[in-house]
């Protein structure tokens, strides 16, 4: 028996995932690089790299990490180099891609040793929250203006085009590439690759992979690119659960059960987007708010129905705790860090990493 809290990976949900990107990669011809930022739980990557091209990053930890834990390709992003890490950075890296035109001019020469791209912009997007919407007003998220990049157009081989957000629609990604055609058609015909970034959830469930895949191709032939893909979430969705215990019960009210984990410390994405946890079946007569351990008023994971009244002890398993859950993590309150666990293919479970008191010191000075 692990004690909780922990996240528990299962091998045999990620690869339902894995399948369906290697199957995408082969129709398509297109590569699939995991997006660290959503994902960086290195145990797994022995796991996941057949399945997937290599990695990209949007700091210099995570292209050491991408470079060093998974291997392969290794694409470095970052919204803004530092001076002191441009050289570290590609040296991690066999591509770059600058944010903007003016960190291509400062950087450029140094990275004239590998691969070097641009963002772009192409001022629309399917994200639903302010918060994550690239093509938000004033974005500082990449270049739009053809002229300025047809400029560079020297320096650089292929560009970045990130606008998908949590998004399950393929006719809209079929309709936003279409624009994207519309808008850069000119500079992609020039490049030799384009990544069209991460957010589209083509894992999920019904997601018509064969239209997805002609898609790409279609694409990749039309310009003569080479198609990346960076799913983040859509690698990992479903995948994993965080797994807590009952430490008390209290009626306010309404009934609630507090649990060994917290939600600001432990699943920090859904707070920041109001979101609810997921917990299943979530059906039954006894209806609980379930409640965070951590002093803060709002640390609740959701309101959910269980089919049995809840007792301390009892187990409460939160779904789809992968993606931006333990990138995220904190030692906020001091709360007991979740344990990461590995359900093995056949079923048998081993701890891959536990927290202590000197993590949670060493976190700070
Ligand atoms: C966040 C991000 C991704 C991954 O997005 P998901 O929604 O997790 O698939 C990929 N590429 C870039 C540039 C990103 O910013």
């Amino acid at each position: 028996m692990i004690e909780t809290p922990y996240y528990l990976i299962d091998k045999a949900g990620l690869l339902k995932n894995l399948e369906k990107i290697a199957y995408v990669r082969d129709r398509s011809g297109a590569k699939a690089l995991l997006a660290l930022k959503c994902f960086a739980t290195w145990s797994v990557f022995d796991f996941m790299r057949d399945y997937m091209d290599g990695t990209t990053s949007s700091s210099l930890n995570e292209v050491r990490l991408g470079n060093e834990r998974f291997g392969k390709e290794t694409h470095a992003y970052s919204v803004a180099y530092s001076d002191y890490e441009i050289d570290e950075v590609v040296s991690h890296a066999d591509k770059i891609i600058f944010n903007s035109i003016s960190q291509l001019e400062r950087f450029g020469e140094k990275a004239s040793g590998i691969i070097r791209g641009l963002r772009l912009n192409p001022q629309i997007s399917s994200s639903s929250f302010d918060l994550a919407d690239p093509a938000r007003p004033f974005s500082r998220l990449g270049e739009w203006d053809v002229s300025k990049v047809e400029k560079v157009m020297d320096r650089i081989s292929g560009f970045m085009i990130h606008n998908n957000c949590e998004n399950a629609d393929f006719s809209l990604f079929d309709r936003m590439l279409s624009q994207i055609e519309d808008t850069f058609g000119s500079l992609l015909k020039q490049a030799d690759w384009v990544s069209l970034g991460g957010g589209i959830h083509f894992t999920g469930e019904g997601y018509p992979l064969d239209l997805f895949a002609d898609r790409l191709k279609a694409f990749a032939e039309t310009y003569g690119v080479q198609v990346y893909l960076e799913p983040g979430e859509a690698a990992i969705t479903n995948s994993t659960t965080l797994e807590t215990t009952v430490l008390d019960t209290l009626y306010n009210g309404k009934h609630l059960a507090i649990v060994d984990a917290s939600i600001e410390a432990h699943m920090l994405d859904l707070l920041i987007y109001r979101e609810s946890a997921k917990v299943q079946p979530n059906q039954g007569p006894h209806h609980y708010m379930i409640c965070g351990k951590s002093c803060l008023a709002g640390d609740i994971f959701g309101e959910f129905d269980f089919p049995d009244k809840l007792k301390i002890g009892d187990r409460v398993s939160m779904q789809d705790a992968a993606g931006y859950t333990m990138v995220k993590k904190n030692w906020f309150n001091g709360v007991k860090m979740p344990a990461i666990a590995l359900k093995e293919l056949d079923g048998s479970v081993t701890i891959a990493r536990e927290f202590s008191y000197q993590d949670f010191e060493q976190s700070l000075s």
